[in-house]
């Protein structure tokens, strides 16, 4: 085109010789094909599957449409609201409704004895397999009669959405040994109801878990459902460390959804440990961000800061990890507290195995050491640090 509206005052042609000469040489659609990409909005409308071509762009050779494209087409904000392809993914966009869905997390600690623990800052529940993940439900109004809670899993990252959640075939077969066959590929179980049921999208394949809406218990606010994750996070020919959201939904009877509550989750074998390694490595990406400054520390006093700067030697992991990690701790109790466990653990690692044995007699370090110590882990003859770490692959 550009190049013919050059030609054409230096052309001694009418406009209707010039017409014919490119129509008798070309189609009407090659001649648009040939029309420069770069200006136009309509590009874009074609590419996009709505279904909504111009008659004009028939015989178009239009660029397809990659895979990941697609997909980051079905999850935007913009096309969620839009009916049937959700379905193949589900959203993931908290929406409290007009019952003001919501959930509650008991956050409870990091230690590593704890089997269960929430992350608000990351919205990520890290949990132990098959352990019993309390979630509590709070809605502002009373939702209608049959109106069902309803949990599903998916992955978080774009390319692997589209494909199911399920349990990976070695969990698969051990419970296929000792328990019913029915629900033995769901990923998320919900404990305690006798009402739960495991469903199968026909179309999608989905899998989640519902059970009846339940009103609060007199004098309580909440109800509680119990959630369990039946695979590790890094169960091989399953999620296969692979990070997956579970989305909770309050829907009527028939599957209407009433609000959406979705958050992260990450089963493993020490959840206290990965939640504070984690939480720490946000807050080191999220101070380099506010601030070029790194000597400070907002909401501390300096003696405070110096100190937490002195003890920037805090081992997180015994293993075969050397990497050092700088800890920023608020209040000088906790910094205290913090700095007597890491010099017990340094101060361990020096000991020739022997010796540790004799320390465990002393009641001072016992105290310290039981904090390290997972459930499984109380025979005082067998204790070994950081044991459970490799744990995590089963
Ligand atoms: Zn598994």
């Amino acid at each position: 085109m550009s190049e013919q509206e050059m030609a054409l005052p230096m052309s001694q042609d009418t406009f209707e010789q010039l017409w014919g000469d490119v129509g008798s040489n070309m189609g009407f659609n090659e001649l648009l094909a040939e029309l420069p990409r770069a200006d136009s909005d309509a590009w874009l409308t074609a590419a996009l599957p709505s279904g909504t071509f111009s008659e004009n762009f028939d015989g178009l050779e239009l660029p397809e449409a990659p895979d990941s494209a697609a997909v980051a087409a079905v999850m935007s904000p913009v096309l969620d609201s839009l009916p049937p392809p959700a379905a193949v993914v589900p959203s993931t966009s908290d929406y409290p409704g007009e019952y003001g869905f919501q959930l509650r997390f008991n956050q409870s600690s990091t230690t590593k004895s704890v089997t269960s623990t929430y992350s608000s800052s990351l919205n990520k529940l890290y949990c132990q397999l098959a352990k019993t993940c309390p979630v509590d439900v709070l809605l502002e109004q009373v939702p209608p009669q049959g109106a069902v809670l309803r949990a599903t899993a998916i992955y978080k990252k774009p390319e692997h959405v589209s494909e199911v959640v399920l349990r990976c075939p070695h969990h698969q077969n051990i419970s296929e040994n000792n328990e019913g066959v029915a629900h033995r590929s769901h990923l998320i179980r919900m404990e305690g109801r006798q009402r739960a049921q495991y469903l199968e999208d026909p179309n999608t394949k989905r899998q989640s878990v519902t059970v009846p809406y339940e009103a609060p218990q007199l004098g309580s606010e909440v109800t509680t459902v119990l959630l369990n994750f039946m695979c590790n996070s890094s169960c091989m020919g399953g999620m296969n460390r692979r990070p997956i959201l579970t989305i909770m939904t309050l829907e009527t009877h028939d599957g209407q959804v009433l609000g959406r509550r979705c958050f992260e989750v990450r089963v493993c074998a020490c959840p206290g440990r990965d939640r504070r390694t984690e939480e720490e490595n946000q807050n080191k990406k999220t101070s380099k961000l506010a601030s070029g400054n790194k000597r400070k520390f907002p909401g501390m006093d300096s003696q405070v800061a110096s100190k937490a700067e002195s003890s920037k030697k805090i081992r997180i992991d015994s293993g075969s990890e050397e990497e050092i990690f700088v800890l920023h701790v608020r209040g000088r109790d906790r910094f205290n507290m913090l700095k007597t466990i890491n010099d017990s653990l340094e101060l361990t690692d020096m000991l020739p195995a022997a010796d540790k044995d004799k320390y465990r007699q002393k009641r001072t370090l016992k105290n310290l050491k039981k904090c390290e110590k997972g459930p499984h882990q109380l025979n005082p003859g067998k204790k070994l640090l950081h044991k459970d770490e490799k744990t995590d692959t089963d």
